[in-house]
């Protein structure tokens, strides 16, 4: 086997990058702030131990890369180690244009965003906002499969914490219709991020997703 491709697999999801980053955003704020030796290694390790709490599976190699997160102490580091990251972080499945209209067979002309204009690597879902159709486009890996959801959105601006990344930015109410029995439709919904790539740059926690789409789909 060739050792080199080895330790360059990809082994992390979009959103436990985004989970790494914030411990060491953690680090470098308590290295501003902090001038005690012993807590900032106080700091470090409980970061180090709440990613290897999200990654208990790691091996030797995997393990020395996140290791360095200990020596991190300013910006500059941060964002090397981070940028070293990124090259072990698994793609969202690709998806061609093609594919997109496939998972909306209902739709009819629907706007298909610039899917090569995409970061895949920076993706746990793939949402827009469909302006003629006057809905929000989801399209995400659920059971395994790749699955298109539509809904009618509320785009009007409002404040709020959004159900798959948690965090308090401009959110709006997705409502989508699925079917409650044999001949029976319900609607549910919750509120998410207008902004779908810059939910995706803050979910640090894809179980999020799948609770929503398990209350969706239940
Ligand atoms: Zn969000």
């Amino acid at each position: 086997m060739d050792k080199r491709k080895t330790t360059k697999e990809a082994f992390i999801r979009n959103d436990q990058y985004n989970f790494i980053a914030r411990q060491v955003s953690h680090i470098i704020n308590a290295h501003a702030s902090v001038n005690h030796k012993d807590t900032l290694d106080g700091v470090k390790l409980h970061a180090f131990s709440k990613v290897e709490e999200i990654l208990p599976e790691m091996n030797e190699v995997q393990e020395t890369l996140l290791n360095r997160l200990l020596e991190i102490e300013e910006e500059i580091e941060a964002e090397a180690f981070l940028s070293e990251l990124r090259q072990y972080v698994i793609p969202f499945r690709r998806v061609s244009k093609k594919t997109v209209e496939k998972l909306f067979p209902k739709a009819k002309k629907l706007q298909v965003p610039d899917i090569d204009g995409m970061d895949f690597k920076r993706l746990s879902y793939i949402g827009w906002f469909d302006t003629r159709a006057h809905k929000q486009h989801l399209i995400v890996e659920y059971q395994g499969k790749l699955k298109g959801i539509s809904g009618v959105f509320d785009n009007s601006s409002t404040q709020g914490i959004c159900t798959l990344c948690n965090s308090l930015d401009e959110v709006g109410l997705f409502v989508t219709r699925v079917k409650s029995g044999k001949e029976t439709y319900v609607n549910r919904g919750n509120y998410i991020c207008k902004d779908s790539q810059a939910c995706n740059e803050k979910l640090t926690d894809r179980r999020k997703i799948e609770t929503f789409l398990d209350y969706l789909f239940q």
